[in-house]
């Protein structure tokens, strides 16, 4: 039988590369042929990516290759992004045709629906890399399936604090549910986005939704729809540093040797990932309350944004010079290996689903201050289904004060009841993480199964 050959299609934006990029690297290893594509920006920007054997790069124009600024249009962006990848997936499958290497399977990170289309027309099976947990992929199905008056109604209601109750999930309140689907000016561009995602894997007979998830991590909210066959593929995360692909640029790791520094389980790392840019208030209580707590502490203040446009994030530091007396502030690192230094003590997060995941594999335990999209969810699960960390409040006005910071602080690094508890949890899901990629563990598992049935369904 010929090698199988996969073509990964990854949004240009880190939170998708990243795991795109693990999920080629695993691919390869079962023997799979692997194309990746984004878009040329993203391509031009990706630092550090080794030459892999089994692995191509081609990536293609969406019309914005200088990269988005201020001001663009987001539904021109986007209906250029799909029209341009929509024909850079045709001529990407006819080429490897002609070349006798056919592409056999495309997978597209989440919310590439088009890219769907594009396999259907060249009779090719197709999956989609859900790059958020299965639980907010349920919160979707459910809220564009029967539940979006309930849901709306209950984010009206919200001050009573009332739950809602979807199937096979925990109770949630509003502040547990994804930004999109409850703040009233949400991005609708995205939302229908989601929508059409769902509607796309409702139309096919045999949807594959592959989960950067760990099967133990969400078993209710991976079988929670009937109709779909949820499979659970994580960790997918860089834990040995092949295949990294930082869009963003620390020039030193001046940051290692500063970790080594510092006693086990001291350093507090705050970061709030690639998207995130926090009000000029936010970025001041956070300061004070490093300040106040006293422990080491290593801050990732970007100066550049997701969209590459320079952004003034370190101009909102009111006092650096203080601040670098007791920590370390840089514009990015290398997250995965900031985690497992054994000086980290604690992981102040916005909680993407990137940075969750990573935490998890690290055994780190979390002050969650979520921001947007699905982060409250994240948020939610760590605090109250992994019991891996701690949620803020934030007051009236949205913002975390410091005093909110150092108490969560102080609950997760302390030695206090809370605090032990935390950390014993995090170990436990470390150790379930760790096996989990092992051979014989449910990633290469449920990869080699769906591998297996793509080739089935070739034949
Ligand atoms: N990241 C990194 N260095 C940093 C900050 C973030 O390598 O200084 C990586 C992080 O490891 C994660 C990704 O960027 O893999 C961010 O993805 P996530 O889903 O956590 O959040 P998003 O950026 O989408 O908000």
């Amino acid at each position: 039988m010929p090698q199988p050959h996969f073509l990964l299609v990854s949004y240009p934006v880190q939170s998708h590369i990243n795991p795109s990029l693990q999920l080629a690297k695993h691919l390869i290893r079962i023997g799979v042929h692997v194309t990746f594509t984004t878009s040329i920006s993203a391509g031009r920007r990706m630092t550090k990516v080794p030459a892999a054997q089994g692995l191509s790069f081609a990536s293609f124009s969406d019309g914005y290759d200088d990269g988005l600024k201020p001001g663009d249009d987001k539904n021109h962006y986007s209906s250029e992004f799909r029209r341009r990848g929509k024909e850079a997936l045709s001529e990407l499958i006819i080429a490897s045709e002609n070349e006798g290497k056919p592409i056999t399977c495309i997978v597209y990170s989440l919310l590439l629906s088009w890219a769907a289309g594009v396999a259907r027309e060249h009779h090719i099976p197709s999956a989609v890399l859900w790059t958020q947990p299965a639980t907010v992929f349920d919160i979707f199905y459910f809220y564009f399936n029967g539940y979006e008056a309930a849901i709306n109604d209950q984010v009206v209601e919200s001050k009573s604090k009332c739950l809602i109750k979807l199937p096979g999930l925990p109770p949630l309140a509003t502040r547990d549910l994804p930004s999109f689907i409850t703040a009233a000016n949400t991005d609708h561009l995205i939302l229908s986005m989601f929508r059409e995602q769902l509607e796309v894997l409702a139309g096919e007979s045999n949807a594959k939704i592959l989960v950067n998830t760990i099967d133990a991590l969400e078993p209710e909210a991976l079988k929670a729809i009937e109709k779909f066959e949820l499979v659970g593929i994580g960790p997918l995360i860089p834990t040995d540093g092949s295949l990294r692909a930082d869009l963003f640029q620390c020039n030193s790791n001046d940051y290692l040797r500063w970790l080594d520094s510092k006693p086990k389980s001291s350093v507090v790392y705050v970061s709030f990932g690639s998207v995130a840019v926090l009000a000029r208030e936010q970025v001041e209580e956070i300061a004070r309350a490093l300040l106040a707590s006293g422990r080491p502490f290593l801050w990732v203040v970007r100066n550049q944004t997701a969209r590459g446009e320079e952004e003034k994030e370190e101009d909102k530091l009111s006092c650096r010079e203080e601040l670098e007396q007791v920590g370390m502030i840089v514009p990015w690192c290398w997250q995965v290996e900031v985690l497992s230094h054994p000086s980290l003590g604690c992981f102040v997060t916005h909680c993407g689903w990137n940075s969750t995941l990573e935490s998890l594999v690290a055994g780190v335990p979390v002050v969650a201050v979520p921001q947007f999209a699905d982060q409250a969810t994240n948020a939610k699960l760590v605090e109250d289904v992994w019991g891996t960390g701690v949620r803020v409040s934030a007051n009236e006005e949205g913002v975390v004060e410091r005093g909110e910071i150092v108490r969560c602080l102080d609950s997760v690094m302390d030695d206090g009841e809370n605090g032990g508890e935390v950390r014993r949890n995090a170990e436990k899901w470390k150790e379930i993480a760790r096996e989990t990629t092992m051979e014989g563990g449910s990633l290469y598992v449920n990869l080699k199964a769906f591998v297996a049935d793509v080739a089935q369904g070739c034949r």
